[in-house]
């Protein structure tokens, strides 16, 4: 029998897709400047004169967001999560005893790549909703020789930041472990100094922090790591793509590892141009800014906060919704009504605003603050609307 598949029906996108976009203010993807979106519709060579330059610059670029004078500052095509196994792929080897310190669902995921490259993962979980110390980190270093750690520095699912990187970062060094940092949701909302805190590795991914597009993600690993880790390994790592000694090729040597997402890497370009533009301490101080605002007109309409302002991260707000109400039925009215898309959670009753990039505009905050009030309202929770947005508006102006 010689049956033909038939032509299918498909409507275009524009049926598909809402008539006027939605301002995206939940835990990425995040809303794109209009350099950056022009920037993503350009095709190029992948290799060649041209391309070697926009590889540089972003290389520069990079190492001034991650705050490293690496050489090893490496893109690749792929979600935050590719990067996250790239950077975990190349510096934990079989047999690996890694410290996986967990308070959350993405720093989970960072010790089941860990074990998926048959690593040796140890868990330190964190008490709900709270960052690491410093202190439980060296009860585990002292009790035992660890090769690497592995942390995030903002844990997008329940808004926790872990605040001590830095110390972290020096006591990891001290025992002899590699630090290995998750900063997809943070990089260029808060301050990271890679060097100065000597982290082996940070993670990042585009659509977040950076404000760029989602499936082109940049990471950087110290020279030490590197020459420890990477370029002294005998065996092969399990990953050919994810391979860093390969993408070292195409990152440094201007040759081909396989053939790079041109338009997403000169989106990234223009997203870093811009950092680079403002420049970081101006970027923290917005981010600072906007989500201090945001989370004062939260608390002034009468709704609370997850997570208490000592390991509260600032890059994406969870706010507790009210028994009475449905998490999802306020993401479903805020989106159907005031065209405003936020985020809920993994399993807890919340929902998240996120406040990276593009989204800690003020303009931003009014409409979604304004949307999240009305929408819970509607919904039967009782809160002071008018106050909400009046303690936005005087925090803003401060
Ligand atoms: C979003 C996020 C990731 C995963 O990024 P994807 O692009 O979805 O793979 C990892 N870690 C953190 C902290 C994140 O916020």
């Amino acid at each position: 029998m010689n049956e033909t598949v038939s032509v299918p029906h498909i409507v275009p996108l524009s049926e598909i897709l809402p008539d006027e976009p939605l301002l995206m203010m939940g835990a990425g993807p995040v809303p794109i400047p209009q350099s950056v979106a022009s920037a993503n519709s350009i095709v190029i060579n992948h290799l060649g004169e041209t391309m070697n330059r926009v590889i540089a610059q972003v290389k520069e670029m990079g190492r001034y967001v991650f705050q490293t004078n690496s050489r090893y500052v490496l893109g690749v095509g792929g979600p935050g999560s590719a990067a996250m196994e790239m950077a975990v792929a190349n510096l934990v080897h079989p047999g690996d005893k890694v410290l996986c310190i967990c308070n959350g669902y993405f720093s989970r995921r960072l010790a089941e790549m860990v074990a998926r490259v048959r690593g040796e993962a140890t868990l330190l979980e964190v008490g709900a909703n709270e960052g690491v110390s410093v202190e439980a980190v060296e009860r585990a270093l002292r009790s035992k020789r660890y090769d690497a750690i592995t942390l995030v520095q903002g844990e997008t699912s329940n808004t926790v930041c872990n605040r001590e990187l830095a110390a972290i970062g020096h006591l990891a060094r001290e025992h002899g472990a590699l630090v290995i940092v998750d900063a997809v949701c943070t990089l260029s909302t808060m301050p990271l100094e890679m060097d100065n805190w000597q982290i082996d590795a940070v993670i990042t991914g585009g659509q977040k922090g950076l404000s760029s597009i989602p499936g082109v993600s940049l990471l950087a690993f110290s020279e030490r790591a590197w020459a420890k880790k990477i370029a002294t390994r005998t065996d092969l790592p399990f990953h050919w793509v994810l391979d860093a000694g390969l993408a070292d090729k195409f990152w440094n040597q201007k040759s081909y590892h396989y053939t790079a997402p041109v338009s997403g890497i000169l989106a990234l370009h223009e997203a870093l141009r811009l950092i680079c533009g403002e420049t970081l301490p101006k970027r923290f101080e917005r981010h600072l800014h906007c989500s201090e605002a945001l989370q004062a007109g939260i608390e002034g309409m009468g709704l609370q906060l997850l997570v208490t302002r000592e390991h509260r991260l600032n890059s994406v707000v969870g706010i507790v919704v009210p028994d009475s109400v449905p998490a999802p039925d306020v993401l479903a009215h805020m989106s159907r009504v005031h065209r405003v898309e936020i985020s809920g959670a993994f399993g807890l009753n919340i929902v998240r605003i996120g406040q990276m990039g593009e989204q800690s505009r003020e303009h931003h905050l009014f409409r979604t603050l304004h949307a999240l009030g009305s929408s819970m309202k509607a919904l039967g929770a009782s809160l002071d609307l008018p106050a909400g947005m009046a303690e936005l508006e005087r925090s803003l102006s401060h």
